[in-house]
């Protein structure tokens, strides 16, 4: 018996909480989540879910059952820009990788989907299959305070329903408590950046919108109405959050003049005129501002406590990262904390989880704020400044058909192009490269060359630190099986081909609980189109070392036919990357 009440207490249930909860329990650790909240999310704010985060989902086991809840990939469709939904259409872009320009790139760079899940639908999922793999949940708790000591964290919570407050002594604590992170205050983690630059106002509404959308189905609609164009964005938003009856209404509101008017009459109002029908029954059910923060923390841990999310890295919704972000750490660190907890890797380990996922927080709150600043260039084109109807000057001289016509309707495809950074952005949304003590450089390899824009297109790699590629492989029976399937699910896996009997004959030699073996060519893993001979980056006789998580830790590029020295490189790899003398 030990005197830890559990191994991780986990504070906050929102996306990172909930996958974090659910990958611990997945991994067998004893796991007690805590929100101060009475239920999940209340309203729907986090909706864009990115392939990288759908693998995740895939590798839990929950894929399938987020996609029931999920508005499919094909209804997320192109994004309009118009004057009012039944108004004047000015602009379309092809978005969220559905064009026929990308849809290829897309397909070939993941075995899943983008998906819209609204955050009230994807929460219960997680946190439903982690209670049902064993997490514990506590909902009315808050969390006061922690003190910490070298074998565990105890944290000081409040029953707000009772009001009692009590101790529960775990050994790692993970703070997973939002924007207001109290945890965060707490440790003194350092955050750069400022907060609350810009402020949103949101209000959930229903009504039924189908005749204005039906035909270009799209979750989201840029609407230039006057009452709306306020801030770096310049548009108003009409998010299909349940298409097409159940609806955001978004717009900039500018902090300096105080809080916005959000009374019923006044919000049906400003919805009524973005869908440009004055006679429009709208029921409004929530209403809410929210604030643009630029800001993520320089070190997402201290001791036994680790923070992420929103907690760690703030920014606005803009490409859609925040919740993909937040679960993607959460799958980072779950795997880590139960190894060291299961005593399969030195606790040096838990150092790799700040290392790699701090670039990560900073490249997307640069990404999220700079996609705001990225509609200057189209507010340009669509609205005149100094006239008394703007957007109407503005779309005069969009179309007027002489030369300065032209112009602005080149500056028009120019500054479309441009968005791609928010709405096509795969690249962004897959290309994480770690370094860490958790992966071991390629000392062959050199500098990595991106031919393509980085943010914008996928580029697969084996170099350790990347995500294992994906491509198609076909299984015993015919069916298609991606790489990715064999891999995770809590083991490192060593990838090799058919000529790689040394390294599966490692394997064998090791039989080590959390170590498997792939080899790509046999009779369970064949590739017959040979897209992994084109992707794989090394000899057929090579290896990868594949974490938990789909990154490689390690790679041997050459082939190698000699078992003993096989045996020796995997387990000298493994050491190194859990920190032990022996795997
Ligand atoms: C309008 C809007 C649209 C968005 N759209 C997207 C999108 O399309 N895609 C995307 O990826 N992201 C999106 N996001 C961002 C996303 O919602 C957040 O990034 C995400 O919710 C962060 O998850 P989190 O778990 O870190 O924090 P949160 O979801 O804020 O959860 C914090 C948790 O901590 C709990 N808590 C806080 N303090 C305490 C305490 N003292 N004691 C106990 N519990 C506590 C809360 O109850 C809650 O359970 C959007 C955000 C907004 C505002």
């Amino acid at each position: 018996m030990t005197d830890f009440e559990t191994d991780v207490l986990v504070v906050g249930t929102g996306p990172t909480g909930s996958a974090a909860a659910l990958a611990l329990a997945t991994y067998g650790v004893r796991v007690h989540a805590v929100t101060r909240s009475s239920w999940l999310a209340p309203t729907p704010r986090a909706h864009i879910t990115n392939q990288r985060t759908v693998e995740v989902l895939r590798d839990l086991g929950v894929e399938e059952e987020a996609t029931r809840y999920a508005t499919p990939w094909g209804l997320m469709g192109d994004t309009p820009f118009a004057t009012s939904l039944a108004g004047e259409e000015i602009a379309r872009l092809r978005t969220w990788g559905t064009g026929e320009d990308r849809h290829g790139e897309y397909v070939q760079g993941s075995p899943c989907p983008l998906l819209d899940i609204p955050q009230t639908y994807l929460e219960p999922v997680l946190l439903g299959n982690a209670a049902a793999r064993g997490a514990t949940v506590a909902f009315d708790t808050e969390y006061l305070a922690h003190t910490q000591d070298g074998a565990g964290v105890t944290v000081d919570l409040r029953d707000s329903l009772s009001g009692r407050e009590y101790r529960v002594r775990a050994r790692y604590l993970i703070g997973a408590d939002g924007a207001r992170s109290r945890i965060v205050a707490d440790l003194g983690l350092e955050l750069e950046g400022h907060l609350a630059r810009a402020g949103t106002a949101y209000v959930l509404f229903h009504a039924d919108l189908r005749r204005h959308v039906e035909h270009r189905p799209s979750i989201l609609y840029w609407i230039m109405t006057p009452g709306t164009s306020v801030g770096e964005i310049g548009m108003g938003i009409l998010r299909a959050v349940r298409p097409w009856h159940t609806w955001i209404a978004g717009w900039g509101y500018d902090l300096a003049a105080g809080e916005p008017d959000l009374a019923e009459d006044a919000v049906t109002a400003k919805i009524r005129a973005m869908v440009g029908d004055p006679g429009l029954e709208v029921d409004v059910a929530a209403t809410s501002t929210w604030y643009v923060n630029q800001a993520c923390a320089t070190s997402y841990s201290s001791g036994r406590v680790f923070c992420g999310g929103d907690a760690v890295h703030r920014h606005p919704p803009s490409s859609g990262l925040g919740s993909n972000t937040s679960i993607q750490d959460a799958f980072n660190l779950a795997w880590k904390l139960a190894y060291v907890i299961q005593g399969r890797a030195h606790e040096s380990l838990l150092d790799s989880y700040s290392l790699e996922r701090v670039p990560v927080g900073q490249q997307v709150v640069a990404r999220a704020n700079q996609s705001r600043l990225d509609y200057g260039p189209l507010n340009e084109c669509f609205r005149t400044t100094g006239e008394a109807d703007p957007v109407a000057a503005g779309l005069a001289k969009l179309r007027d058909p002489g030369p300065a016509g032209v112009a602005v309707r080149e500056a028009l495809a120019e500054a479309l192009e441009l968005k791609n950074y928010e709405f096509n952005a795969q690249g962004v949304e897959l290309n994480q490269r770690y370094a860490s003590g958790a992966v071991l450089a390629d000392p062959d390899a050199g500098e990595e060359h991106w031919p393509r824009d980085r943010q914008l297109h996928l580029q697969p790699s084996t170099r350790p630190g990347a995500k294992l590629p994906h491509c198609w492989l076909v299984d015993r029976n015919g069916h298609r099986v991606s790489t990715l399937d064999l891999v995770g699910r809590g083991r490192f896996c060593l990838v090799t081909g058919l000529a790689g009997g040394a390294w599966a004959h490692a394997v064998r030699k090791l039989a080590l609980p959390f170590l498997s073996s792939v080899v790509i060519g046999s009779g369970g893993a064949a590739d017959p189109y040979c897209d992994w001979a084109r992707i794989r980056e090394i000899h057929e006789a090579g290896a990868l070392l594949v974490r938990p998580d789909g990154h490689v830790a390690w790679r041997h590029g050459e082939a190698m036919w000699d078992e003993d020295e096989a045996l020796h490189l995997v387990e000298n790899a493994l050491c190194r990357v859990l920190g032990t003398t022996a795997p």
